[in-house]
């Protein structure tokens, strides 16, 4: 049907791993969580690697590690700040189809407290969890919409935004 990578975008806690993997399975495509494979890369946690090296190490790493993945007939999940870097941004609209995984503050909110391994995952700015997530979609919200080809309600189950997802990239498939 399609053989671009897709790129699936949003805040930490939106679902990208889990819809990734999913949706990986639903297309028979590879899938690259660029947040795991640059911890097993290093052998280290992103917050041992942050702590120890700085975020600018950090996306540095994170861009190999995207620009690495990016290959066809596969699904990848970045990581939430991968929208920072504008070379990263490039790369994607240029390689892919790029979607976003847009999600209410108060579910975000929901998740992440349920997450244990979000306490594995640094703060962005030294406050807890709860109170940083509303600044960082603020923030980050018109940066996702800005690159993105699509955007996905991801507030629903990760079965329904599989659905959604390849609705799209179906149509896609058409016009293509
Ligand atoms: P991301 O990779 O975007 O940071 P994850 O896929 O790791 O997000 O999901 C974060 C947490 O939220 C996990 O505990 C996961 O099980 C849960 N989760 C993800 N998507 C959904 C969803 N659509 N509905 C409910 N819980 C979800
Ligand atoms: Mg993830």
């Amino acid at each position: 049907m399609i053989s671009f990578p897709v790129y699936l975008v949003g805040a930490r806690g939106c679902g990208k791993t889990t819809v990734g993997k999913l949706l990986a399975e639903q297309l028979d495509y590879k899938f690259c969580d660029t947040d795991q494979q640059l911890q097993a890369n290093l052998n280290q946690s992103i917050a041992d690697i942050v702590a120890k090296e700085g975020w600018d190490y950090f996306r540095q790493q994170e861009h190999q590690t995207l620009v690495n993945a990016s290959s066809e007939s596969t699904v990848i999940a970045t990581g939430g700040g991968i929208i920072l870097r504008e070379d990263n941004c490039q790369h994607m609209r240029h390689t892919g189809k790029i979607i976003w995984l847009d999600v209410d503050h108060h579910v975000l909110v929901e998740r992440l407290t349920a997450d244990p391994e979000a306490s594995l995952r640094p703060s962005l700015t030294g406050r807890p969890i709860t109170e940083e997530i509303f600044d960082i979609l603020q923030q980050r919200n018109p940066l996702y919409h800005q690159v993105a080809h699509y955007r996905i309600n991801a507030n629903q189950s990760p079965e329904r935004a599989v659905i959604d997802i390849l609705t799209l990239l179906s149509r896609e498939a058409l016009t293509s």
